[in-house]
């Protein structure tokens, strides 16, 4: 997704190079999946029992993780890309105002807004929402936007096996195809997910892989009037259990009656691209774990739920960079986190904004110095080489703070999703209760997450990046 959204930034943001054989930049996306072969689907095995094929979720956007809230952080990126996106994204989905914190017990342990002004990057001062949706009504909206904005030939489906650094002797990076095909490019931004082809060609294979949380999700939709908490809040469910998590909220405009469902429960083994899941084993579980809930909106998802997907939590160890000799990674390639942070897709998207960002100003730079003679190397090439050198450095420094912050909250919480004794669940149970009623303990302990999450500005991010650079040449 974010691949995509690179894209438009780059379109957007990056001035042209003066020299008239390499003006505009050429840009291509490469996208491994069409979008109707990455439809999750049950398949039959041998003894024509349903099982689930998870072969091509954890590749796939569309598909990883069925479905999605986008935190105000990325609408309001979606927004700085185009209103007409914004709107689009936020009329498939479901605008959730609140979270409501629930125990399997019954007990209601907290509620928050999601909503947020943004400081000053809203000069309107326009709430965003986290937005829910399913993520091939994400994906959809994006692949909308390049169509129309752009060309429809823009995004080429076509899987990368490989990708090979800029060589010394100042050869460009080079992007291997499945077909052999070969092209290559000043800069690749690996925006390929967790499985990264790309963060291969960057770190040698074998080094720096994902790692495997110990838990998976489950998820699926049904269909039906939305249960009261959702649709007269404005709500995204959460419920903490002592055998795992469930949650739930709409997909789609509440007129869908649209309901999304997911859950996560510790399995010690990895379901892997060879295995096919029993559904009915799997649905087994599910209502072992979470059939006796007080909530009769989860006993009655459970009771109609078709188990669609399986989804292997993935999170990646810290790299010690993005990217060097042309090639960057943005997204879950570089620092996939927990699911449980809601901010996989929104700091993606940063991640695309700031780049974006960075390359544009840098560029500028680049290509005033070329007018004025100021060359590094003798050449126009050189500066533009310096300029995507220094890119690269500054995104990392700007970005790999932020996002570790976000990584290890996200591991505090994963904490209260693991299977726990009954001490253990109530201890979790007066915990977060007493978080949510004394904001000043939560913010004492958490942060002030909502300021810290929605508040940061990527613009500001680079202003200031910038200008301790001049003030450092200075
Ligand atoms: C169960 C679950 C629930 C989640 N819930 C949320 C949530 O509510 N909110 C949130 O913000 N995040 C959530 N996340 C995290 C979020 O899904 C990711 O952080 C986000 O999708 C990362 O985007 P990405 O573009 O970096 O990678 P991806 O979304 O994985 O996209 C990678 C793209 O690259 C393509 N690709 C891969 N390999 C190749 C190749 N070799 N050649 C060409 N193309 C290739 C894929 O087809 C895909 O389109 C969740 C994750 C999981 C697993």
């Amino acid at each position: 997704m974010k691949i995509i959204i690179q894209l438009t930034y780059l379109r957007k943001l990056v001035p042209d190079s003066p020299s008239s054989s390499s003006s505009p930049h050429t840009i291509h996306i490469y996208e491994s999946h069409r979008p109707r072969d990455t439809i999750a689907s049950a398949s039959h095995d041998a003894a024509g029992q349903t099982a689930i094929s998870i072969a091509a979720l954890s590749t796939s956007t569309q598909t990883v993780g069925g479905g999605l809230g986008v935190s105000p952080n990325g609408m309001r990126i979606l927004n700085d890309i185009s209103p007409f996106l914004h709107a689009a994204v936020t009329a498939q989905g479901f605008p959730c105002e609140k979270f409501i914190f629930m125990g399997e017990n019954g007990w209601t342990l907290g509620v928050s807004t999601t909503g947020d002004k943004g400081g000053y990057e809203a000069p309107s001062g326009r709430e965003e929402f986290c937005v829910s949706s399913l993520r091939a009504g994400l994906w959809a909206c994006l692949k909308n936007h390049v169509d129309e904005t752009y060309g429809t030939d823009v995004v080429r489906y076509e899987k990368v096996v490989n990708v090979v650094q800029q060589a010394a002797s100042g050869k460009k990076a080079v992007v291997v195809f499945k077909d052999g095909r070969e092209e290559e490019a000043d800069l690749v931004v690996g925006a390929d997910g967790v499985k990264s082809v790309v963060r291969r060609g960057l770190f040698g294979d074998g080094n720096f892989e994902p790692v495997y949380t110990g838990a998976s999700g489950i998820g699926g939709v049904i269909h039906g009037p939305l249960p009261a908490r959702v649709a007269d809040n404005k709500a995204m469910v959460f419920t903490f259990g002592r055998k795992g998590f469930f949650g739930y909220a709409s997909s789609a405009p509440a007129s869908a009656n649209s309901l999304m469902w997911w859950s996560t429960f510790d399995t010690e083994s990895v379901p892997s691209k060879t295995t096919n899941l029993d559904a009915a084993e799997i649905k087994v579980g599910l209502l072992e774990r979470h059939g006796a809930s007080a909530d009769p909106v989860i006993r009655n998802i459970i009771s109609q739920a078709e188990v669609q997907s399986i989804y292997p939590t993935w999170v990646m160890p810290d790299l010690p960079h993005w990217g060097e000799k042309g090639i960057v990674l943005i997204g879950d390639a570089a620092h996939a986190l927990s699911p449980t942070t809601g901010q996989g897709a929104s700091q993606a998207l940063e991640d695309a904004q700031i780049c974006a960002l960075l390359l544009a100003e840098t560029l500028k730079k680049a290509y005033s110095d070329s007018g004025t003679g100021a060359q590094e190397n003798g050449s126009l090439e050189g500066n533009e080489k310096a300029a995507l050198a220094l890119t690269l450095k500054l995104f990392y420094e700007i970005r790999h703070g932020r996002v570790a912050a976000i990584r290890e909250r996200g591991k505090k919480i994963d904490r209260g999703k693991k299977n726990m004794s009954v001490v253990e669940e109530y201890v979790v149970y007066c915990f977060l209760k007493l978080m949510m009623l004394f904001t000043p303990i939560a913010k004492f302990v958490l942060g002030d997450v909502n300021a810290e999450l929605y508040g940061w500005s990527a613009k500001a991010e680079v202003k200031k990046a910038l200008a301790s650079l001049g003030d450092s040449q200075a």
